[in-house]
């Protein structure tokens, strides 16, 4: 099937409060502008440079997720348009990104990235340092970020079981912050166990555009 072939088909699926981010990293802009013709404003990156280079190249009312590992050092790159920014994992890196948004004169959004499966390889924060962070007076410092809510990975693992109960443990952390509204989970491979666990972004990338030729 065609990009806006899938695309129509994944957004026809898709309950209204359910916002579909389309995962172009590694593929070309022509492939980006296929998708945003059809519509599709919301795209995902996870390479600062790669997300720059797009940015300069592509329509400006598009907007940009960052959804990888976000270094520090590389915050300054994105801060004057990143749209969202999913993955956050310290209070260092929040820091920062208030930093450059001051800079920049905007208030950043950001989704504070859960850790919920028991692979070694993945980022995100505990429960318990997600309250930390949450509930601490230094946050209320901070006032060009606003949180709006929580991301997550769920395992790589064909147990559609254990996939559920890991997306059902982040909704029911997330009951005790109800202004932060925002959950971004599920991939094309589990995203329709993500939204029947409550998900409202899902983060598409290999259904709409194919297969990646490779990994970076
Ligand atoms: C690549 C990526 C996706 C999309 O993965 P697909 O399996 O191609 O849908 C979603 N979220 C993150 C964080 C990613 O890095």
């Amino acid at each position: 099937m065609s990009i806006v072939g899938n695309l129509l088909q994944i957004r026809s699926t898709l309950p209204t409060q359910v916002t579909l981010i389309a995962v172009s990293k590694t593929k070309p802009n022509e492939l980006i502008l296929e998708a945003y013709a059809s519509g599709q404003k919301d795209f995902g990156e996870n390479y600062v440079q790669e997300l720059c280079d797009k940015y300069e190249q592509l329509p400006k009312d598009i907007r940009w997720h960052f959804i990888g590992h976000l270094q520090s050092n590389k915050v300054k790159n994105i801060a004057p348009f990143v749209y969202l920014i999913h993955g956050v994992d310290s209070f260092k890196l929040l820091k920062e990104i208030n930093k450059e948004a001051k800079k920049n004169n905007r208030t950043i959004n950001c989704l504070l990235q859960l850790f919920i499966t028991n692979e070694k390889t993945k980022f995100g924060l505990s429960f318990e340092e997600a309250d930390a962070i949450l509930t601490s007076d230094e946050l209320k410092q901070l006032t060009n970020v606003s949180i709006k809510g929580f991301m997550a990975m769920a395992s790589n693992t064909d147990n559609e079981d254990q996939i559920r109960s890991e997306f059902r443990s982040v909704k029911t952390f997330a009951t005790k912050y109800p202004q932060l509204s925002v959950l971004s989970y599920g991939m094309s491979s589990d995203r329709n166990i993500a939204i029947e666990e409550g998900s409202t972004m899902i983060r598409v990338g290999s259904s709409i555009f194919g297969e990646r030729n490779y990994t970076k």
